[in-house]
């Protein structure tokens, strides 16, 4: 009997993985397809506040860790099928860009992952660690699908995410399809705010690149709807920006792609 198709959502902090393709989830798990979801920071960073203690930020980290667990069970999917990393939020970008050097996060001053939970808690916070994670990631799971920042995403750690990904992916053999999902945009979506039975469509600028749109059922968008009400200390502050990916769709970026559409 074939193997199920292998599905991998990689989330730069709790709640990505949600708003962009907490339909997709629903969808894959329907058709029976083996998903995980890999958290690779715990949004344990806060514009505001980063002069609060660190046990803060890490109270945070695990907060958002759970509320992510809470969402995703509401998706119908397994606590065993999430990795959490663990690397600094709003410090991707900067791991990226290093030398090699450990970069701490400014945030809970750790320079290793802090969370015990985590696939390697005490991993050096390097580009060298978190490549070579993504690339164990990549071997062990053998996906056939990948759902991941879109490299334009105006998001630093977004943005990040993508450039470590596709790197990982360069070194491995592996060449799955590539689903590229955006959160942060200049003036995207249209119009702002929480518009359920408005369909997503791309932003104009990149509208020459090949799209695909995920129609949701009316269950999966109540579902989907239920899951980013999980997200409370999102919620707290952002509420709307989180409602406006609640809508009957759901929109990829795909790289041109040989066979068969999962
Ligand atoms: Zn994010």
């Amino acid at each position: 009997m074939p193997r199920s198709p292998r599905v991998l959502v990689l989330a730069p902090h709790p709640d990505d993985e949600v708003l962009a393709a907490g339909g997709a989830i629903q969808e894959h798990l329907r058709k029976k397809h083996a998903v995980k979801v890999v958290l690779v920071t715990l949004g344990d960073g806060q514009r505001r506040g980063v002069l609060l203690p660190r046990r803060h930020f890490l109270r945070l980290g695990e907060r958002r860790y759970r509320e992510s667990l809470a969402a995703l069970e509401l998706l119908g999917l397994r606590r065993d099928r999430i990795i959490a990393l663990g690397y600094p939020d709003r410090g991707l970008a900067q791991l990226w860009r290093s030398d090699g050097s450990v970069c701490p996060s400014r945030f809970t001053k750790a320079c290793a992952v802090p969370y015990e939970f985590a696939r390697t808690p005490r991993a050096p916070y390097t580009k060298a660690a978190l490549l070579s994670e993504l690339q164990e990631i990549f071997s062990h799971e053998r996906p056939d699908l990948i759902y991941l920042p879109h490299p334009r995403d105006r998001h630093p750690d977004h943005h990040a995410l993508s450039l470590f990904a596709e790197a990982a992916l360069h070194e491995s053999a592996l060449r799955p399809q590539r689903r590229y999902y955006l959160i942060h945009y200049a003036g995207w979506p249209r119009p702002a705010g929480h518009h359920p039975h408005r369909a997503l469509t791309p932003p104009p600028s990149l509208s020459t690149q090949s799209w695909l749109s995920l129609e949701l059922r009316p269950d999966q968008r109540a579902r989907k709807c239920e899951a980013i009400a999980c997200y409370r200390s999102q919620l707290k502050y952002f509420e709307e920006n989180l409602f406006r990916f609640a809508r009957p769709n759901e929109i990829f970026a795909c790289a041109a792609t040989l066979g068969v559409v999962l």
